[in-house]
């Protein structure tokens, strides 16, 4: 059975836009997973420690057979090849890929909470949601479209417009 799952990435060490370009690729060559859109990609201030460089963020959406916490360990495996190391909370790193949504289910798992705790508080994440999906509604019932009012827009920048991996549908 292949899901719709919506992924979060996020960068802000050695080179993040490039860091997000292989990521994408990387999702997009996972076993039983096919990338379907991404969307542009977006510069905010960080969250937590101020004394780091500004993040890159960016949300894929992507159809897959596996499930999620195969899932899970398998972004977490790409974020280690990215050379991530865990020091502090929200500190800097090469790349954070987050399940953001995994179809319409609702996960509440030690290690997997979906939808992601953080989805309806980030404008870095609802954003480039809206901008590939606009029409989402999310397990709750509620629309993106109310979750964006909802959520403040400033200290966000769109670095480019249309759909950066070229691919439709
Ligand atoms: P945040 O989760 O607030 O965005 P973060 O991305 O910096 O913070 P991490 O250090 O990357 O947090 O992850 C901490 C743990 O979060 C992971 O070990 C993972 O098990 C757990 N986790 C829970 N729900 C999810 C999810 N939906 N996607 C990714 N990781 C999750
Ligand atoms: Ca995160
Ligand atoms: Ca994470």
């Amino acid at each position: 059975m292949t899901e719709v799952v919506y992924v979060g990435l996020g960068s802000n060490l050695g080179d993040p836009l490039t860091q997000l370009q292989r990521a994408l690729e990387e999702l997009g060559n996972l076993p039983l997973t096919r990338l379907i859109k991404c969307s542009s990609w977006y510069r905010s201030a960080p969250m937590g420690p101020q004394d780091q460089p500004d993040y890159y963020n960016g949300v894929a959406q992507l159809s897959t057979a596996l499930e999620p916490l195969p899932l899970l360990r398998a972004l977490q495996q790409i974020e280690q090849q990215h050379q991530r190391l865990r020091e502090r909370h929200w500190g800097p790193r090469t790349l954070d890929l987050d399940i953001l949504l995994y179809g319409d289910q609702s996960i509440d798992l030690p290690d997997l909470r979906v939808p992601h705790p953080g989805l309806y508080l980030r404008n870095f994440v609802l954003q480039p949601l809206a901008e590939i999906s606009p029409a989402l509604q999310f397990p709750d019932g509620s629309r993106l479209a109310m979750r964006l009012e909802n959520c403040p827009s400033e200290g966000i920048v769109r670095l480019s417009s249309g759909d950066i991996c070229g691919t439709t549908g």
